[in-house]
């Protein structure tokens, strides 16, 4: 398999007054060149804490306690953070962030701050040649260029987000991180970033981690899909198998409470996530799923891979799998 991204046992904490919260926990997984991995979980499964750990942009009280991300022959995580800012974040991986009003400075104009991030990209560049760069990348994400002149608030959510996907490409990255990218914005607008989204991706042969608690999103975009629950990876894999054949009582119900997934009846899952600053006993999904039995509830499932490139860290995965399919 050709990847471009290994992540390997990342295990990320927040410190806070009332406790460490064990956001990440030993995540594994590897991204294929190309692919559109939809990285899907609900609020508070450490969704947008992997994009900030991959793009080094997590806050002062975070903590990296273990893990690699490998990525074109080195480790993101040890490269210097003169040569990373340098090298690597915006150039090689970028990110359009979750909420993007707070992505930009409210006080200054949209084209200043472009200017300032292709600075950064190009520091060798003229201001002229700076600006046609970034003409071109709003085109590609079909914004007109008269946003330059304009301040964040002038800007619908839709033309934000827009801007945000420009900025995201300004200096031709290899993976770009979509968080969240259109959380918030009215379907017609949803549907219209997105499918651009999907094309710009083609297009360019980009890698795109698509962060998402939509699973209708990832249905329609991604190639991959990464299950992510209170911080730990529950299933990964090609989005047909994944979605088609779940091998994960959490990924099961989770396409279940979907009503986008032409299922006759919507399931809700009872309950809600942990706590994080004190996660369960053995299999975090335990004290919500209906088939957990004593060995979940004492012995953490570790993240097999049950069919080539699908995984699930699920101890009854298989035989799971076969009762549902007989329903
Ligand atoms: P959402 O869908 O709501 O965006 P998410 O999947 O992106 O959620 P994260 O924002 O990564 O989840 O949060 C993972 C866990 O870490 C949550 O329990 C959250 O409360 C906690 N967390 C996130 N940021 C911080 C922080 N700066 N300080 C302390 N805890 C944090
Ligand atoms: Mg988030």
């Amino acid at each position: 398999m050709n990847s471009i991204l290994e992540i390997e046992g990342l295990t990320v904490k927040y410190k806070t007054r009332y406790g460490t919260v064990h956001a990440l926990s030993n995540v594994s997984f590897s991204v294929k060149k190309g692919s559109i991995v939809g990285i899907i979980g609900e609020s508070g499964s450490g969704k947008s804490t992997l994009g900030h750990t991959i793009l080094r942009t997590l806050p002062e009280n975070a903590r990296i306690e273990s893990g690699k991300i490998m990525f074109e022959g080195s480790d993101l995580l040890e490269i210097d953070e003169e040569v990373f800012r340098r090298e690597f974040r915006w150039k090689k991986i970028s990110m359009i962030f979750q909420n993007s009003m707070n992505a930009f400075s409210p006080v200054h104009r949209i084209q200043d701050q472009l200017l300032d991030v292709a600075r950064k990209c190009f520091p060798n560049k003229s201001r002229n040649e700076l600006l046609e760069i970034i003409k071109e990348k709003l085109r590609i994400a079909n914004i007109d260029e008269s946003v330059l002149k304009k301040y964040p608030h002038e800007l619908s959510g839709g033309q934000r987000q827009r801007v945000a996907i420009g900025m995201a490409l300004l200096a031709d990255p290899e993976i770009v991180i979509a968080d969240e990218p259109t959380t918030g914005l009215d379907v017609v607008t949803q549907y219209q970033i997105l499918n651009r989204l999907k094309e710009i991706q083609k297009d360019l042969g980009i890698t795109l981690l698509l962060i998402t608690h939509d699973v209708s999103v990832v249905a329609a975009l991604s190639t991959d899909v990464l299950v992510l629950y209170a911080g730990k990876v529950l299933e990964y894999g090609d989005i047909k198998r994944v979605f088609k054949n779940s091998h994960h009582p959490y990924t099961y119900l989770l396409l279940r409470s979907y009503p986008e997934m032409g299922k006759e009846k919507l399931y809700e899952i009872p309950g809600s996530p942990p706590d994080l600053r004190n996660p369960p006993s053995g299999c975090v999904f335990h004290p919500r799923c209906p088939y957990a039995t004593d060995l979940c509830r004492k012995e953490e499932p570790k993240l097999v891979e049950i069919e080539e490139g699908h995984f699930s860290a699920c101890h009854y995965a298989t035989s799971f799998n076969k009762e549902v399919n007989s329903l």
